[in-house]
């Protein structure tokens, strides 16, 4: 065998630090505003994140913290959240995002099985901390993000954050790391089972960065002002934190205030540009920029994923209120950013209604990212955006395996995402179901998205979720259950009606039942398994009937 002819360039380790150590260098002056918990606005730089960021970092170190030790957060989206990413993950320890939604028992299962030494919280946090404090023995400190002067009373002892940091000068110099290194800790929602844990490295962190900057992905630059309303304790608020310092953009934080109203205001007060987060949170924009009777100003695009986002959002966003919507979709395992929704040259010259229907989709892939979608038996499925597959993704910020677990989730080197898609031949991928949500109706399958998709577009929906109901002719049928507008008006006939040529005859639900509200996960997405348990003694029209 012959020796491969080596490339002779610079071996440089792909670290974190670099993007906040870039951004204090050469967007220094620009800004890092916050809401604050303490009810104020808070205003600096990145350069004085850095410097701060660096003061943490020797103040964990002066506690005894070692590299590759895991420090939690139980934080919103603020200037000491940021400081805390940089100024652990920067020295080589791990900085695990917890997400303060989930029951305590479950957080307390994080905690211990990550091994956490030490926790830094936002003070509105002190309640859940003293119900921790005693199911995390190994835990060696608490410390609360804030200064003396807002201590909260607690049951347990904390540190002050502040208090450290003033304690250090800041002359320090981020160690260069081996990239392959553990940077960031999220661990997945755990709707099914114990959370696992995804535990990002230095490199797979810092090509993310590059992936979700690009033109066709979140197109971060230092002319951005950009809003990340998808919290940080949430699969790294979607690399925002790391993919503004790349691009030197301004950050604008919102803390803990994320109705419609406090977001609206902090769009327009800080002319945000960009931002990014969940359908939910922009169905509160949305009604409350109806009721209010306001408009944008200088909002020209958001980021919508997590969930899929409703045709019907989309449309309004865009014809009404002028802000390009790219739908996106990923997920823990993937740091999370899979595919967006943004149009070719190509495609932005179909038909409006051709490139409304591809901007519906979750979009292509960043590069970095390759996709599949397979049968039972793991074959190759047409992309002809008709055949429905199990998802499977590969690429350098993709899972390999859970943290503390010795089983692979790998299929031949793929990831099975547990979505089922279709992928068209433009390439882009349609999320129709989470592989266990999907409707499987004589052999047949039916997206649950799409049905929900055309319930939520009635005036009178507010909200709307598809579920498997069993029947003994057909294996499963749709039910949908519905969460009217407030005040609107809709019957079981009139939804089933709408129905009629919008989708195919035997997608349309069998029955409708009307709910005061649904059931989420501490992520916002439904919980379909909550509800598949709560209608499971449901019986369809006709159930009965056909059975006998
Ligand atoms: P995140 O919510 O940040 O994407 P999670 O790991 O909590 O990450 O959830 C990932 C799952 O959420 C995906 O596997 C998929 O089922 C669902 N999801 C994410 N984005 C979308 C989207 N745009 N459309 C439909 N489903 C989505």
């Amino acid at each position: 065998m012959t020796t491969p002819l080596l490339g002779q360039m610079m071996d440089v380790p792909l670290n974190v630090s670099s993007l906040l150590a870039h951004a204090a260098r050469h967007f220094g002056a620009t800004e890092i505003v916050s809401r604050r918990i303490e009810g104020d606005v808070h205003r600096y730089t990145y350069r004085d994140c850095e410097q701060r960021a660096k003061q943490l970092a020797q103040a964990l170190i002066a506690l005894g913290v070692q590299p590759g030790e895991r420090i939690a957060t139980l934080a919103w989206c603020g200037y000491r959240h940021l400081e805390a990413y940089y100024g652990t993950a920067g020295f080589g320890a791990v900085c695990h995002t917890i997400n303060p939604r989930l029951f305590t028992d479950q957080i307390a299962y994080i905690i211990n099985h990550a091994d956490d030494s030490y926790v830094l919280f936002d003070i509105t946090f002190a309640a859940l901390v003293d119900s921790l404090a005693p199911q995390c023995p190994k835990v060696r400190g608490w410390i609360a993000l804030t200064d003396e002067a807002h201590l909260p009373q607690m049951d347990t002892p904390v540190l002050c954050y502040e208090t450290l940091l003033a304690a250090q000068d800041g002359a320090y110099d981020w160690p260069v790391l081996d990239e392959r290194s553990a940077s960031y800790l999220c661990y997945t929602s755990g709707t099914t089972g114990n959370p696992k844990g995804a535990l990002y490295s230095h490199r797979s962190t810092v090509l993310h960065a590059f992936g979700a900057s690009m033109p066709d992905a979140m197109s971060f630059s230092s002319s951005d002002s950009v809003l990340p309303v998808v919290p940080m304790f949430h699969v790294n608020a979607w690399g925002i934190p790391h993919a503004a310092p790349l691009g030197g953009t301004r950050l604008v934080f919102p803390g803990k205030d994320l109705d419609g109203k406090s977001l609206y205001e902090l769009i327009e007060s800080e002319r945000v540009t960009c931002t990014a987060g969940v359908p939910t949170v922009w169905l509160g924009l949305l009604t409350y920029m109806k009721q209010a009777g306001v408009r944008f100003s200088s909002l020209n695009r958001m980021v919508v994923g997590g969930s899929a986002c409703p045709p019907a959002m989309l449309r309004i966003f865009q014809e009404d209120y002028g802000v390009r919507v790219i739908h996106a979709w990923g997920m823990t395992e993937m740091s999370p950013l899979g595919t967006l929704a943004t149009l070719s040259w190509e495609q932005a010259q179909r038909t409006p209604d051709e490139q409304r229907k591809l901007r519906e989709k979750q979009g292509h892939v960043i590069f970095g990212v390759d996709m599949k979608i397979v049968d039972a038996e793991g074959r190759d499925l047409p992309w002809d955006g008709v055949a429905f597959g199990d998802l499977h993704v590969r690429g350098p910020w993709v899972i390999d395996r859970y943290f503390r677990k010795d089983d692979s989730p790998l299929v031949d080197g793929w990831f099975p995402t547990g979505d089922v898609a279709t992928i068209d031949k433009d390439g882009f991928l349609n999320i129709t179901d989470r592989s266990k949500d999907v409707i499987k109706s004589g052999g047949e399958w039916i997206s649950s998205i799409e049905v929900e998709n055309v319930a939520i577009a009635h005036p009178a929906v507010a909200e709307a979720a598809c579920i498997a109901c069993s029947h003994p002719k057909w294996t499963e049928r749709p039910l949908l259950v519905v969460v009217k507008r407030k005040d609107a008006q809709v019957t079981r006939e009139e939804l089933l009606a709408f129905y009629q040529g919008k989708v195919a005859k035997w997608w349309i639900p069998d029955d409708v039942v009307f709910v005061d509200e649904l059931p989420h996960t501490a992520t916002g997405k439904l919980q379909k398994l909550r509800l598949r348990e709560m209608f499971r003694d449901h019986v369809l029209p006709g159930a009965v009937e056909r059975a006998v």
